[in-house]
């Protein structure tokens, strides 16, 4: 892209968005009176308007019709998950019966590790990226424990090399074939939550399964913000949150996938409920499970229908908008703006003040970029914050700005930089 760090430029570049309009879509928090700049959609999502008219629909079936809604009224709640399942199966490249919303992320990989992740003889082994997001962590450590393999000796994580910040797939992949078949689970991040890393999930996947090892992913940063194609690279199983990219309201609902190659594997350990009784016969109140076929033969509980219709809120836009491909083709560029922008402020401040480990290749990351300032990072921070630019800090370090194509503009990324290089010259 060919930069220029005016006004005029940020807006003529937002006159040529064909998503222009989806801005106009969302409710964008005010300070003061005046609109933030919001760039923190790597960890709540804006809420979009129509989320409320969702909600009062259902809200209004349950006045309405009480336990009838179950069956009765435009949107029977029964069946209100099928249409999650054909509006997300596009967003993460897979079969609408291979996906299905429900729980909350930490719960759905707990439960993906009862079917995937099953230890025999030297075969128990995980690999994870180390510093992987703290839940993810601790839901394996706890599961492992549970199964009475010690987590210190069953857990591998790879690390970047030394003065290197983020993972080289090859080192990747030399990983898994060193570990071999003590290898029971690979379970990756699709985007890291801190470097903002995109893993190969395609070749991860592939090496995985060379050493017959199953592979999962946790998508938390990756769904609704980068294209996937879990079906065709095989992936086994993944899991993700709505909250985030997907915009369906603070601890919204998860979702889940599982490849079905997987369905008629009666061998796979799961922790049944009704939910996931075979539909047909799911009332007949019988004793012995039968699960029903897909990825809905894993939910357990009833479906909870207002979360779900925040979800379905947020990913009518998804596809209105074209698809997650679309989305994407404009995220590029955004990020792609914004790194020149931080690029800017290094060059008018002429220092490296801002290191930038998120990779500059834009096939190995999403919108998000992660920050390390040489000094003064949480004052800076602090002070973009004062200016109603709304980014987050992760300790130790990081600051993480994520444009999204549905809200943000490339006036946001304007204002960011401008403001980034005034808070610069004011702490300096
Ligand atoms: C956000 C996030 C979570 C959060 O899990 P919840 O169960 O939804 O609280 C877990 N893992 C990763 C990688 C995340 O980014």
């Amino acid at each position: 892209m060919n930069f220029d760090t005016s006004l005029a430029f940020a807006r003529a570049l937002d006159a040529q968005d064909p998503l222009q309009s989806f801005r106009s879509r969302f409710l964008i928090p005010k300070h003061q009176g005046q609109e933030i700049v919001y760039l923190c959609g790597n960890s709540l999502g804006l809420q979009p308007k129509q989320a409320k008219d969702f909600l009062q629909q259902q809200l209004n079936q349950w006045e309405n019709l009480a336990v009838e809604g179950w069956f009765e009224g435009d949107t029977p709640w029964m069946t209100y998950h099928k249409e999650l399942q054909s509006l997300l199966a596009p967003i993460v490249g897979a079969k609408p019966e291979e996906v299905i919303p429900m729980n909350n992320l930490t719960v759905n990989l707990h439960l993906m590790m009862v079917s995937f992740y099953r230890p025999k003889g030297k075969r128990i082994k995980v690999l994870m990226e180390g510093g992987a997001f703290p839940s993810d962590q601790y839901a394996v450590e706890s599961h492992l424990r549970f199964h009475g393999i010690d987590p210190d000796k069953a857990i591998i994580e790879i690390f970047p090399r030394e003065g290197e910040e983020t993972l080289r797939t090859e080192d990747i992949v030399k990983t898994i074939k060193e570990q071999g078949d003590e290898l029971a689970l690979i379970l990756f991040g699709g985007i890291n939550y801190y470097t903002g890393q995109l893993f190969d999930l395609n070749t991860i996947t592939k090496a995985g399964h060379e050493v017959a090892a199953y592979v999962g992913f946790d998508l938390a940063h990756a769904a609704g913000n980068v294209v996937l194609n879990l079906h065709d690279n095989n992936v086994d199983f993944a899991c993700w949150c709505s909250y985030k990219y997907m915009n369906s309201s603070p601890g919204g609902i998860s979702g889940v996938f599982i490849h079905e190659k997987h369905f008629n594997d009666a061998s796979l350990n799961r922790f049944a409920g009704w939910w996931g009784y075979q539909e047909t016969t799911r009332f007949q109140m019988t004793k012995g499970f039968v699960p029903e076929k897909g990825a809905e033969g894993w939910q357990l509980s009833c479906s909870p229908v207002m979360m779900m219709a925040l979800h379905k809120a947020s990913l009518k836009l998804f596809e209105e908008a074209g698809g997650i491909a679309v989305l994407r083709a404009k995220s590029e560029k955004l990020t792609a703006y914004l790194e020149n922008w931080i690029n800017q402020v290094n060059d008018e401040l002429g220092e490296q003040l801002f290191r930038i480990i998120t990779p500059s290749d834009s096939a190995s990351r999403g919108c998000q970029l992660s920050l390390i300032a040489k000094r003064n990072g949480k004052q800076i921070f602090d002070e973009l914050v004062k200016r109603r630019i709304v980014g987050d800090w992760r300790e130790p370090n990081v600051i993480r700005i994520s444009p999204v194509p549905l809200y943000n503009s490339f006036e946001d990324i304007f204002r960011f930089g401008t403001e980034l290089a005034d808070s610069c010259r004011k702490l300096n």
